[in-house]
């Protein structure tokens, strides 16, 4: 993180440039907010992202970055593989 708030500023502004151009150049700074800790801490070992744990027990199922590793990408697996799975329960109790 920036030691400052203008260097701060400078730095979004530049990386914003280079994806979205030089209409950046025309937006006005309204605030800047310094969260600390936003993200927890994440030590490895990681859970495998890709193996399903959405039965929590009979007729409840869980989605999301629970029980998976933190990110969007993986919190949207989990919420596939737990609509598989519900899907498959069904199918099997008819
Ligand atoms: C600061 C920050 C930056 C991030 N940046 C990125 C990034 O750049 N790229 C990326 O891929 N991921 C990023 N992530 C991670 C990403 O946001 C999460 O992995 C993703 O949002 C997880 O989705 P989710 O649906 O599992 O949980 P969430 O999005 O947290 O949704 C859970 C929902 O459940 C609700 N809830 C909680 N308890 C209850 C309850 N008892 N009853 C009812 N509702 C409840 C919450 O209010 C929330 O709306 C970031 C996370 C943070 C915090």
């Amino acid at each position: 993180m920036s030691a400052d708030n203008a260097t701060a500023e400078a730095e979004v502004r530049q990386a914003l440039t280079a994806w979205l151009g030089a209409v950046v150049g025309d937006w006005r700074h309204l605030k800047t907010y310094r969260i600390v800790h936003a993200l927890p801490e994440q030590p490895p070992p990681a859970p495998d992202p890709t193996v399903c744990s959405a039965r929590e027990k009979p007729g409840v199922f869980v989605c999301g970055e629970y029980g998976s590793v933190p990110g969007m990408q993986w919190a949207l697996l989990s919420g596939r593989q737990t609509a598989e799975q519900v899907l498959k329960e069904r199918a099997a109790h008819r």
